[in-house]
């Protein structure tokens, strides 16, 4: 049994104060039936509780940690910055230093505006989609989690899955009924949406590779052929590549399947720990967004020298050869779940993409929402907490995926392999 009584008592005093006790849903463990596990602090691939407990950290804080917890270039830097002051509300020589490194590095984005989050960035690159082409409605995919956005809270996939809450009371059906949802990785079902709507379809939004329904990398030609459609009924291909964005690769999800959308959204590893969105493309499209154009948005913190700080950090640290690395330490972990899940007779089916896995207890492949809701949640939930008993941290939920950073180790890979064996032969 995990000894986190300290953790017990946190809880009981957090759910008076927050609504369930947390400031982001899936944090409350409720489908593992666990008590959350509050955290003291991090360093590279370990993070510690309030219990004193160390963990291999698989969560990496929902993916921005590519190079682990405090790592020793950011902190560094981030002193510099703060001892400069937090905020100006001016421009600031770091935000050119950032644009320019997501501009050279994303295929698609020729200009680029920084936001605070993945939701804002989503919810702007719509705003100019609509206001762009004109048209009303946007196209997404079941099981594709997009941020909180009123038009983008429908059959999304991350914590509105795991609660099994497949549209949020709040958002207005006027606002529900310009989103059209189809299945990921349906061409087919696409197709026939644009036969029905098409001259109102202003964009499609995908996750190019899906992570909040577990991993669930596209089908072959499935991003091309959505680039094909969106080009020949002058609707905008938006890529959210908040999670994917240089997770996947050197040059995020896009330089890998060699797609380039119009736009692109962008949070997580940009802001390497702290709280980035970014959003950004075509310069003609990009062009329209206030001042320059007429479609506004705006972002009191946007920008932020501490955010633009611990981005670029991150991000100059992750040359190809990093990504190598990772790529490599992935391997040997899904090879050993493999293993293990044989030996012990447990059906697994582990999807991957760059250093996002997805681990799913099912017979069958996962290649949409549909595939990812027939995983079997009880056998999760005991792989989960045998998980955590032996010091490993994962997401607390079979429908996210697992992230490494470039400070995991072998060996805490191959404990992390070990852990998972005594997790399957429980279930065996
Ligand atoms: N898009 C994707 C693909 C995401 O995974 C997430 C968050 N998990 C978001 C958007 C929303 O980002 P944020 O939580 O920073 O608002």
């Amino acid at each position: 049994m995990l000894e986190n009584q300290k953790s017990v008592e946190a809880y009981k005093e957090s759910v008076n104060l927050m609504p369930g006790g947390v400031n982001s849903p899936v944090r409350a463990f409720k489908s593992v039936g666990m008590n959350p596990i509050y955290m003291e602090y991090g360093k590279g691939s370990k993070i510690y509780d309030i219990d004193g407990n160390e963990y291999i950290d698989y969560v990496l804080s929902w993916g921005p940690l590519i190079l682990g917890h405090a790592d020793d270039r950011v902190v560094s830097k981030l002193k510099e910055t703060t001892e400069k002051g937090t905020s100006f509300g001016a421009p600031t020589l770091l935000e050119n230093e950032l644009a320019q490194l997501v501009i050279d590095r994303v295929p698609s984005i020729e200009m680029v505006r920084m936001v605070n989050s993945g939701t804002e960035a989503t919810m702007s690159a719509l705003r100019l989609a609509r206001g762009y082409t004109g048209k009303n409605k946007i196209l997404k995919f079941e099981g594709n989690y997009h941020g909180h956005g009123d038009s983008l809270l429908i059959k999304a996939g991350s914590g509105v899955a795991t609660l099994g809450l497949p549209d949020s009371p709040g958002v207005p059906e006027s606002v529900a009924q310009h989103t059209i949802t189809v299945p990921y990785n349906d061409i087919e079902s696409v197709r026939y949406a644009f036969e029905q709507f098409g001259d109102d379809i202003a964009a499609v939004i995908v996750e190019p590779v899906s992570g909040n329904m577990g991993v669930v990398p596209p089908n072959q030609d499935f991003l091309k052929s959505l680039r094909d459609i969106t080009n020949q009924q002058e609707s905008l291909l938006i890529f959210d590549e908040v999670m994917t964005g240089f997770r996947v690769g050197y040059h995020c999800a896009q330089g890998h399947f060699e797609v380039t959308p119009d736009l692109t959204c962008l949070g997580k590893v940009i802001g390497g720990g702290l709280p980035v969105g970014a959003y950004g493309g075509k310069r003609e499209i990009m062009e329209r967004i206030a001042p320059v154009g007429d479609i506004y948005q705006a972002g009191t913190l946007s920008g932020n020298p501490l955010a633009m700080t611990a981005g670029l950090e991150t991000l100059k640290a992750m040359d190809r050869a990093a990504y190598d690395e990772i790529s490599k330490k992935v391997d040997r972990l899904v090879e050993g779940y493999r293993l293990a899940a044989d030996k012990h007779n447990v059906s697994l089916q582990i999807n991957r993409a760059g250093s996002m896995v997805g681990v799913f207890f099912a017979e069958e492949p996962v290649v949409n929402y549909e595939t990812a809701a027939n995983s079997d949640t009880e056998a999760f939930a005991t792989y989960y907490q045998t998980m955590a008993e032996e010091g490993i941290f994962l997401p607390p939920s079979q429908f996210e995926g697992l992230f490494l950073s470039i400070a995991h180790t072998d060996e805490d890979i191959e404990k992390t392999i070990e852990a998972a064996e005594k997790a399957f032969e429980k279930l065996s």
